[in-house]
Protein backbone atom coordinates (compact mmCIF):
# COMPACT_ATOMS: atom_id res chain seq x y z
CA UNK A 1 0.00 0.00 0.00
CA UNK A 2 1.40 3.40 -0.95
CA UNK A 3 0.80 6.56 0.95
CA UNK A 4 -1.37 7.72 -1.94
CA UNK A 5 -4.01 5.06 0.33
CA UNK A 6 -3.95 7.33 2.94
CA UNK A 7 -4.85 10.70 0.78
CA UNK A 8 -7.99 12.62 1.79
CA UNK A 9 -8.47 12.76 -1.73
CA UNK A 10 -9.31 9.19 -2.00
CA UNK A 11 -13.58 8.96 -2.22
CA UNK A 12 -13.34 6.92 0.65
CA UNK A 13 -12.44 8.96 2.69
CA UNK A 14 -16.35 10.58 1.98
CA UNK A 15 -17.01 12.98 4.62
CA UNK A 16 -13.42 13.64 6.14
CA UNK A 17 -12.21 14.58 3.25
CA UNK A 18 -15.18 16.60 2.00
CA UNK A 19 -14.81 18.15 5.67
CA UNK A 20 -11.08 18.71 4.81
CA UNK A 21 -11.10 20.49 1.23
CA UNK A 22 -13.97 22.41 2.03
CA UNK A 23 -11.91 24.16 4.65
CA UNK A 24 -9.20 24.59 2.73
CA UNK A 25 -10.72 26.24 0.30
CA UNK A 26 -12.61 28.35 2.94
CA UNK A 27 -15.77 26.63 2.92
CA UNK A 28 -17.86 26.24 5.59
CA UNK A 29 -19.46 23.34 6.88
CA UNK A 30 -23.40 22.63 6.77
CA UNK A 31 -25.30 22.98 9.89
CA UNK A 32 -25.75 18.96 9.72
CA UNK A 33 -22.24 18.55 9.13
CA UNK A 34 -21.69 20.61 12.39
CA UNK A 35 -23.81 18.98 14.11
CA UNK A 36 -22.25 15.21 12.41
CA UNK A 37 -19.12 16.57 13.91
CA UNK A 38 -20.16 16.71 17.52
CA UNK A 39 -22.27 14.11 17.62
CA UNK A 40 -22.20 11.55 14.57
CA UNK A 41 -22.50 8.33 16.06
CA UNK A 42 -20.87 6.43 12.79
CA UNK A 43 -17.91 9.25 13.45
CA UNK A 44 -14.09 8.06 13.58
CA UNK A 45 -12.11 10.32 15.73
CA UNK A 46 -9.02 9.77 13.82
CA UNK A 47 -9.64 10.73 10.51
CA UNK A 48 -11.81 13.15 11.60
CA UNK A 49 -8.22 15.03 13.48
CA UNK A 50 -6.53 14.33 10.33
CA UNK A 51 -8.88 16.28 8.14
CA UNK A 52 -9.19 19.66 11.30
CA UNK A 53 -5.00 18.93 10.82
CA UNK A 54 -4.98 19.91 6.96
CA UNK A 55 -6.12 23.42 7.55
CA UNK A 56 -4.06 23.65 10.77
CA UNK A 57 -1.01 22.87 9.13
CA UNK A 58 -1.66 24.80 6.19
CA UNK A 59 -2.25 27.88 8.11
CA UNK A 60 0.35 26.93 11.26
CA UNK A 61 2.39 24.15 10.35
CA UNK A 62 3.48 22.52 13.09
CA UNK A 63 4.01 25.14 15.32
CA UNK A 64 2.48 25.72 18.78
CA UNK A 65 2.14 29.21 20.37
CA UNK A 66 2.16 29.40 23.66
CA UNK A 67 0.51 32.15 26.15
CA UNK A 68 0.27 32.85 29.66
CA UNK A 69 -2.17 34.41 31.45
CA UNK A 70 -1.53 37.09 34.42
CA UNK A 71 -4.63 37.94 36.46
CA UNK A 72 -3.19 41.63 37.11
CA UNK A 73 -6.70 42.27 39.18
CA UNK A 74 -8.65 39.25 40.59
CA UNK A 75 -11.97 38.85 42.06
CA UNK A 76 -14.14 41.57 43.59
CA UNK A 77 -16.70 41.63 40.51
CA UNK A 78 -20.04 42.80 40.43
CA UNK A 79 -21.14 40.61 37.40
CA UNK A 80 -22.69 37.59 38.04
CA UNK A 81 -21.41 34.90 35.31
CA UNK A 82 -21.92 31.52 36.51
CA UNK A 83 -18.88 29.68 35.30
CA UNK A 84 -16.32 31.89 36.99
CA UNK A 85 -15.07 32.16 40.07
CA UNK A 86 -14.63 36.09 40.71
CA UNK A 87 -18.28 36.63 40.36
CA UNK A 88 -20.34 38.17 43.01
CA UNK A 89 -22.56 35.54 44.43
CA UNK A 90 -19.48 33.14 43.79
CA UNK A 91 -18.29 31.35 47.16
CA UNK A 92 -14.93 29.89 45.87
CA UNK A 93 -11.95 30.26 47.73
CA UNK A 94 -9.98 32.53 45.53
CA UNK A 95 -8.18 35.75 46.86
CA UNK A 96 -9.48 39.08 46.22
CA UNK A 97 -6.60 42.23 45.42
CA UNK A 98 -6.94 45.19 43.03
CA UNK A 99 -4.85 45.86 40.14
CA UNK A 100 -1.62 44.97 40.97
CA UNK A 101 1.14 47.26 40.53
CA UNK A 102 2.52 48.40 37.34
CA UNK A 103 6.35 46.75 38.77
CA UNK A 104 4.59 43.82 38.97
CA UNK A 105 2.69 43.73 35.71
CA UNK A 106 5.82 44.40 34.29
CA UNK A 107 8.28 41.84 36.14
CA UNK A 108 5.65 39.17 34.87
CA UNK A 109 5.69 40.14 31.74
CA UNK A 110 9.48 39.60 31.47
CA UNK A 111 9.18 36.08 32.82
CA UNK A 112 6.40 35.01 29.97
CA UNK A 113 8.59 36.74 27.32
CA UNK A 114 11.85 34.77 28.34
CA UNK A 115 9.79 31.48 29.28
CA UNK A 116 8.55 31.26 25.50
CA UNK A 117 5.56 32.72 25.77
CA UNK A 118 4.19 33.81 22.17
CA UNK A 119 1.66 36.00 24.05
CA UNK A 120 1.53 37.83 27.33
CA UNK A 121 -2.36 38.30 28.20
CA UNK A 122 -3.40 40.90 31.11
CA UNK A 123 -6.59 39.74 32.67
CA UNK A 124 -8.84 42.52 34.59
CA UNK A 125 -12.25 41.27 37.05
CA UNK A 126 -14.70 43.78 36.33
CA UNK A 127 -17.84 44.66 34.24
CA UNK A 128 -15.53 46.97 31.97
CA UNK A 129 -12.79 49.32 32.78
CA UNK A 130 -12.92 53.32 33.27
CA UNK A 131 -11.02 55.08 30.78
CA UNK A 132 -8.40 56.19 33.54
CA UNK A 133 -7.61 52.52 34.12
CA UNK A 134 -8.39 52.12 30.46
CA UNK A 135 -4.96 54.77 30.09
CA UNK A 136 -3.02 52.98 32.83
CA UNK A 137 -3.38 49.66 30.73
CA UNK A 138 -2.33 51.42 27.48
CA UNK A 139 0.91 52.87 29.85
CA UNK A 140 1.73 48.91 30.43
CA UNK A 141 1.59 48.14 26.97
CA UNK A 142 3.45 50.82 25.46
CA UNK A 143 6.38 49.88 28.15
CA UNK A 144 5.86 45.91 27.46
CA UNK A 145 5.98 46.62 24.00
CA UNK A 146 9.39 48.63 23.72
CA UNK A 147 10.97 45.96 26.30
CA UNK A 148 10.21 42.74 25.28
CA UNK A 149 9.41 40.95 21.82
CA UNK A 150 5.80 39.55 23.05
CA UNK A 151 2.42 40.80 21.94
CA UNK A 152 0.01 41.82 24.37
CA UNK A 153 -3.53 40.99 24.45
CA UNK A 154 -5.92 42.41 27.49
CA UNK A 155 -8.96 41.03 28.74
CA UNK A 156 -10.60 43.57 30.86
CA UNK A 157 -14.69 43.36 29.96
CA UNK A 158 -16.78 45.66 28.64
CA UNK A 159 -15.84 48.41 26.49
CA UNK A 160 -16.69 50.76 23.96
CA UNK A 161 -14.40 52.96 21.17
CA UNK A 162 -12.87 55.68 23.62
CA UNK A 163 -11.75 52.67 25.10
CA UNK A 164 -10.40 51.16 22.08
CA UNK A 165 -8.80 53.61 20.48
CA UNK A 166 -6.78 54.80 24.17
CA UNK A 167 -5.36 50.26 23.40
CA UNK A 168 -4.97 50.56 20.21
CA UNK A 169 -2.82 53.57 20.27
CA UNK A 170 -0.83 52.24 22.62
CA UNK A 171 0.00 49.05 20.58
CA UNK A 172 -2.22 46.44 21.59
CA UNK A 173 -2.23 43.46 19.97
CA UNK A 174 -5.58 41.99 20.79
CA UNK A 175 -8.56 42.23 22.98
CA UNK A 176 -10.15 39.28 24.31
CA UNK A 177 -14.01 39.15 25.03
CA UNK A 178 -15.48 35.76 24.69
CA UNK A 179 -18.60 35.07 23.78
CA UNK A 180 -19.17 32.09 26.02
CA UNK A 181 -22.25 30.30 25.07
CA UNK A 182 -24.73 30.93 21.84
CA UNK A 183 -27.19 33.98 22.31
CA UNK A 184 -29.94 31.66 23.04
CA UNK A 185 -28.18 30.47 26.22
CA UNK A 186 -26.71 33.37 27.16
CA UNK A 187 -29.21 34.67 30.38
CA UNK A 188 -28.55 30.84 31.68
CA UNK A 189 -24.93 31.66 32.74
CA UNK A 190 -25.33 35.86 33.09
CA UNK A 191 -28.06 38.19 33.88
CA UNK A 192 -25.96 41.43 34.40
CA UNK A 193 -24.88 41.91 31.05
CA UNK A 194 -26.40 40.29 27.78
CA UNK A 195 -24.89 39.35 24.80
CA UNK A 196 -25.49 41.80 22.82
CA UNK A 197 -23.20 43.80 25.32
CA UNK A 198 -20.63 41.13 24.23
CA UNK A 199 -20.70 41.24 20.41
CA UNK A 200 -20.78 45.64 20.76
CA UNK A 201 -17.61 45.23 22.51
CA UNK A 202 -15.59 43.13 19.95
CA UNK A 203 -17.30 45.30 17.45
CA UNK A 204 -15.53 47.99 19.08
CA UNK A 205 -12.01 46.63 18.83
CA UNK A 206 -12.51 45.84 15.38
CA UNK A 207 -13.64 49.31 14.74
CA UNK A 208 -10.71 50.67 16.09
CA UNK A 209 -8.31 48.16 14.60
CA UNK A 210 -7.94 45.89 17.28
CA UNK A 211 -7.66 41.84 16.70
CA UNK A 212 -10.11 40.68 18.49
CA UNK A 213 -9.77 37.08 20.52
CA UNK A 214 -13.02 35.37 21.31
CA UNK A 215 -13.94 32.10 22.05
CA UNK A 216 -16.54 29.94 24.26
CA UNK A 217 -16.44 27.34 27.52
CA UNK A 218 -17.98 24.16 26.96
CA UNK A 219 -19.56 22.32 29.00
CA UNK A 220 -22.06 24.37 30.81
CA UNK A 221 -25.31 22.69 30.05
CA UNK A 222 -25.27 23.56 26.67
CA UNK A 223 -26.59 21.77 23.19
CA UNK A 224 -24.69 20.56 20.61
CA UNK A 225 -26.36 23.36 18.52
CA UNK A 226 -25.16 26.15 20.93
CA UNK A 227 -21.48 24.79 20.21
CA UNK A 228 -22.28 24.77 16.70
CA UNK A 229 -23.89 28.56 16.72
CA UNK A 230 -20.99 30.02 18.97
CA UNK A 231 -18.91 28.42 16.07
CA UNK A 232 -20.50 30.04 12.84
CA UNK A 233 -20.94 33.27 14.86
CA UNK A 234 -17.09 33.50 15.42
CA UNK A 235 -16.73 32.58 12.14
CA UNK A 236 -19.53 35.73 10.33
CA UNK A 237 -17.38 38.09 12.70
CA UNK A 238 -14.31 36.96 11.34
CA UNK A 239 -12.48 36.88 14.75
CA UNK A 240 -8.69 35.25 14.19
CA UNK A 241 -7.87 34.13 18.03
CA UNK A 242 -11.11 31.63 19.67
CA UNK A 243 -9.68 30.00 22.80
CA UNK A 244 -12.11 26.32 23.57
CA UNK A 245 -12.50 26.29 27.45
CA UNK A 246 -13.88 23.30 28.85
CA UNK A 247 -15.67 24.29 32.00
CA UNK A 248 -13.21 23.71 35.10
CA UNK A 249 -15.93 23.18 37.73
CA UNK A 250 -15.37 25.11 40.68
CA UNK A 251 -16.90 24.58 44.33
CA UNK A 252 -18.68 27.98 44.86
CA UNK A 253 -19.84 28.58 41.60
CA UNK A 254 -23.03 28.39 40.34
CA UNK A 255 -22.32 26.71 37.29
CA UNK A 256 -21.25 22.95 37.26
CA UNK A 257 -19.71 20.19 35.38
CA UNK A 258 -22.80 19.02 33.07
CA UNK A 259 -21.12 15.62 32.68
CA UNK A 260 -20.76 16.01 28.81
CA UNK A 261 -17.20 16.74 28.55
CA UNK A 262 -15.14 13.19 27.70
CA UNK A 263 -11.88 13.71 26.28
CA UNK A 264 -13.66 12.53 22.79
CA UNK A 265 -16.32 15.06 23.19
CA UNK A 266 -13.43 17.97 23.87
CA UNK A 267 -11.49 16.80 20.80
CA UNK A 268 -14.38 16.95 18.44
CA UNK A 269 -14.97 20.45 19.53
CA UNK A 270 -11.60 21.67 19.27
CA UNK A 271 -12.00 20.04 15.74
CA UNK A 272 -15.64 21.53 14.59
CA UNK A 273 -13.70 25.07 15.82
CA UNK A 274 -11.01 24.47 13.14
CA UNK A 275 -12.92 23.50 10.39
CA UNK A 276 -15.54 26.42 10.52
CA UNK A 277 -12.84 28.54 11.12
CA UNK A 278 -9.63 27.46 9.15
CA UNK A 279 -7.37 30.04 9.23
CA UNK A 280 -8.01 31.53 13.39
CA UNK A 281 -5.93 30.53 16.26
CA UNK A 282 -7.63 27.64 17.77
CA UNK A 283 -6.61 27.77 22.04
CA UNK A 284 -7.13 24.77 23.80
CA UNK A 285 -7.83 26.91 27.05
CA UNK A 286 -8.88 26.17 30.31
CA UNK A 287 -9.70 23.16 31.49
CA UNK A 288 -7.52 20.99 29.19
CA UNK A 289 -5.44 19.05 31.39
CA UNK A 290 -8.34 17.69 33.42
CA UNK A 291 -10.96 16.82 30.42
CA UNK A 292 -8.88 15.98 27.73
CA UNK A 293 -6.05 14.23 30.24
CA UNK A 294 -3.55 11.89 28.25
CA UNK A 295 -5.46 12.83 25.11
CA UNK A 296 -3.63 16.33 25.23
CA UNK A 297 -1.67 15.54 22.59
CA UNK A 298 -3.95 14.97 19.87
CA UNK A 299 -5.96 18.04 20.45
CA UNK A 300 -2.75 19.57 18.93
CA UNK A 301 -4.04 18.38 15.74
CA UNK A 302 -7.17 20.81 15.32
CA UNK A 303 -5.65 23.67 18.03
CA UNK A 304 -2.48 25.32 17.36
CA UNK A 305 -2.02 27.61 20.43
CA UNK A 306 -2.62 26.69 24.54
CA UNK A 307 -2.09 28.44 27.72
CA UNK A 308 0.51 27.19 29.69
CA UNK A 309 0.81 27.39 34.22
CA UNK A 310 -2.66 27.24 34.57
CA UNK A 311 -5.59 30.15 33.86
CA UNK A 312 -7.23 32.68 36.16
CA UNK A 313 -8.21 30.74 39.27
CA UNK A 314 -7.43 27.31 38.32
CA UNK A 315 -3.98 25.26 38.64
CA UNK A 316 -2.84 23.82 35.13
CA UNK A 317 0.35 21.61 34.00
CA UNK A 318 3.71 23.60 34.33
CA UNK A 319 5.35 25.21 31.48
CA UNK A 320 8.13 22.16 31.38
CA UNK A 321 5.60 19.43 31.10
CA UNK A 322 3.34 21.28 28.30
CA UNK A 323 6.65 21.69 26.40
CA UNK A 324 7.57 18.15 26.53
CA UNK A 325 4.11 17.03 25.31
CA UNK A 326 4.49 19.58 22.33
CA UNK A 327 7.58 17.73 21.53
CA UNK A 328 6.91 14.24 22.23
CA UNK A 329 3.94 14.68 19.87
CA UNK A 330 6.21 16.20 17.14
CA UNK A 331 4.77 19.81 17.41
CA UNK A 332 7.10 23.02 18.37
CA UNK A 333 6.99 25.78 20.42
CA UNK A 334 7.00 28.96 18.24
CA UNK A 335 8.85 31.07 21.06
CA UNK A 336 9.84 34.50 20.11
CA UNK A 337 13.58 36.36 20.18
CA UNK A 338 13.41 36.75 23.93
CA UNK A 339 13.12 33.16 24.53
CA UNK A 340 15.67 32.61 22.20
CA UNK A 341 18.28 34.34 23.26
CA UNK A 342 17.74 32.91 26.97
CA UNK A 343 17.91 29.07 25.72
CA UNK A 344 21.16 30.09 24.11
CA UNK A 345 22.00 31.11 27.18
CA UNK A 346 20.74 28.39 29.82
CA UNK A 347 21.97 25.42 27.80
CA UNK A 348 25.45 27.00 27.38
CA UNK A 349 25.16 26.62 31.71
CA UNK A 350 23.78 23.91 31.81
CA UNK A 351 21.03 25.17 32.78
CA UNK A 352 17.02 23.79 32.57
CA UNK A 353 15.40 25.98 29.85
CA UNK A 354 11.86 26.21 31.20
CA UNK A 355 11.41 29.09 34.04
CA UNK A 356 8.41 30.93 34.19
CA UNK A 357 8.89 32.76 37.37
CA UNK A 358 5.67 34.89 39.67
CA UNK A 359 2.85 34.90 38.69
CA UNK A 360 1.40 31.48 39.74
CA UNK A 361 2.26 32.00 43.50
CA UNK A 362 -0.19 35.11 43.70
CA UNK A 363 -3.14 33.40 43.74
CA UNK A 364 -4.92 30.69 45.92
CA UNK A 365 -5.08 28.15 42.89
CA UNK A 366 -6.94 24.74 43.86
CA UNK A 367 -5.94 22.24 41.60
CA UNK A 368 -7.43 21.00 38.50
CA UNK A 369 -10.27 18.29 38.61
CA UNK A 370 -9.59 15.42 36.60
CA UNK A 371 -12.48 13.63 35.98
S1 LIG B 1 -16.19 36.55 33.73
FE1 LIG B 1 -15.41 38.65 34.06
S2 LIG B 1 -17.26 39.89 34.22
FE2 LIG B 1 -17.92 37.78 34.53
S3 LIG B 1 -17.82 37.49 36.78
FE3 LIG B 1 -15.84 36.82 35.96
S4 LIG B 1 -14.49 38.62 36.12
FE4 LIG B 1 -16.63 39.34 36.30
Amino acid sequence: MSNSDYSLDRPAQGRYGDLSRNALDGIAPSEADALWILDGEDLDLLPLLQAAFEPRRRAFGRKVMVQVLNNVQNGLCPEDCGYCSQNKDSDAAIRKYAMKSDEAILAEAEAAAVSGATRYCMVLSGRGPTLDRTKRIGGLIREIKTRWPIEVCVSAGLMGDEHAQILKEAGLDRMNHNLNTSERRYEAITSTHSYADRIATLEAAKRNGIECCSGLIVGMGEDSIDICEVAFRLRELDVPSIPVNFLIPITGNQVQNDGSLTPERCLRALCLMRLVNPTAEIRIAGGREGHLRSMQSLALYPANSLFVEGYLTTKGDPVEQTFAMIRDAGFEVEGNDAYRDVQTTRAAKGESPFQIPGGGDELLKPEITRT
